[in-house]
């Protein structure tokens, strides 16, 4: 079954490519050449006449300059490429504003958006779902991520819909980032069956403490995440899958993290720590991974440390 993912904005581009990118390589990791590579190319890429191994994804932003450049370096890696097709960009930004975008962008450009989406489905052979890939801090990220996932949500309403939302560092580049945040998460708890959120602050001290990087700079954040993302998306042997790759990824994932519908919540980014190369080789087993994600929405039931944000909390935080 294959996965359609929406990049949105900087950060949803930026960090989408870097997926692909850690996807396409342990696929093609020659020791795994196997069940595991078919299973991972037909999730995540199709093929074109060339044979080239094109991404199921629709870059969308309203600059072009990020989308030409996450375009080039997937072209540049020689192992797989963005569809020349599948990109839709503007001239002037979002401003770091969400209403500009959920009011203004979002309305204005989804048709465009809607026939790219459309198209890509049409490539699939079975869907899984969708997943957006974006910041909650920014104005086309949050916002026309926001307006899409609503219209995703119309056009596909029994597909899955999984929200990656990249969480803004706690100092914030970005004044207006708790408005743009809370307004993405208002909108988006009613619409997604599942939003995965990896905290820039989090990222960024494994990026430090466990990898001892000295300068750290995004693409050293969106690699780790990446790998973390890759290490829950990509096809797995479990105890219970008896020898075959699971088939349903977005709807197996989430039927075994959501163990209360209030919950929907779930972040990837407080994953004990592990040895760096385990990180970098994507080899959180199932089992381990549910088992944490699993302790850590029972703690987050609790509300001790404020962290992570219960569909309760978000509702309180829209009320004040
Ligand atoms: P948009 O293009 O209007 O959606 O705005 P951005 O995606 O630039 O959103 C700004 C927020 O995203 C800030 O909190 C940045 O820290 C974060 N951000 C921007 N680019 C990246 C990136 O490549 N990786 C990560 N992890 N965060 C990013």
């Amino acid at each position: 079954m294959s996965v359609v993912t929406l990049q949105l904005g900087q950060c949803g581009n930026q960090v989408g490519q870097e997926l692909y990118d850690v996807i396409c390589s342990d696929a093609q990791d020659a020791q795994r050449r196997t069940t595991h590579t078919t299973v991972s190319c037909e999730r995540f890429f199709h093929q074109n006449k060339h044979g080239d191994l094109v991404a199921r994804a629709v870059l969308i932003d309203m600059e072009p300059k990020v989308i030409k450049q996450s375009m080039k370096k997937a072209a540049d890696s020689g192992r797989w490429r963005y569809g020349d097709d599948s990109h839709f960009s503007q001239k002037q930004g979002s401003g770091n504003n969400w209403a500009n975008g959920f009011c203004v962008h979002g309305p204005r450009h989804i048709e465009v958006v809607e026939e790219l989406v459309r198209r890509e489905v049409e490539r699939c052979d079975r869907l899984a779902g969708f997943m957006t890939m974006m910041s909650v801090a920014g104005g086309t990220g949050s916002g026309v991520g926001t307006y899409v996932t609503q219209s995703l949500r119309d056009a596909y309403s029994k597909s899955f819909i999984l929200n990656h939302l990249t969480w803004p560092y706690g100092t914030g580049e970005v004044i207006v980032q708790n408005y743009n945040s809370v307004l993405t998460l208002a909108h988006l708890y009613q619409l997604s069956d599942a939003i995965l959120v990896h905290e820039n602050d989090t990222v960024h001290r494994i990026c430090s403490q466990l990898l001892n990087i000295k300068h750290i700079s995004f693409s050293d954040v969106n690699r780790v995440i990446a790998h973390q993302l890759g290490s829950v998306l990509q096809p797995a042997l479990t105890a219970d899958s008896h020898g075959v790759y699971s088939r349903n990824p977005l709807g197996e994932l989430v039927s075994s993290l959501a163990c209360h519908p209030e919950y929907k919540l779930l972040s990837v980014c407080t994953i004990p720590q592990m040895p760096s190369s385990s990180i970098a080789y994507s080899t959180f087993s199932w089992p381990g991974l549910l088992k944490h994600l699993r302790q850590m929405l029972i703690s987050n039931s609790k509300m001790e440390d404020g962290k992570f944000l219960s569909v309760a909390n978000i509702c309180h935080l829209m009320s004040v």
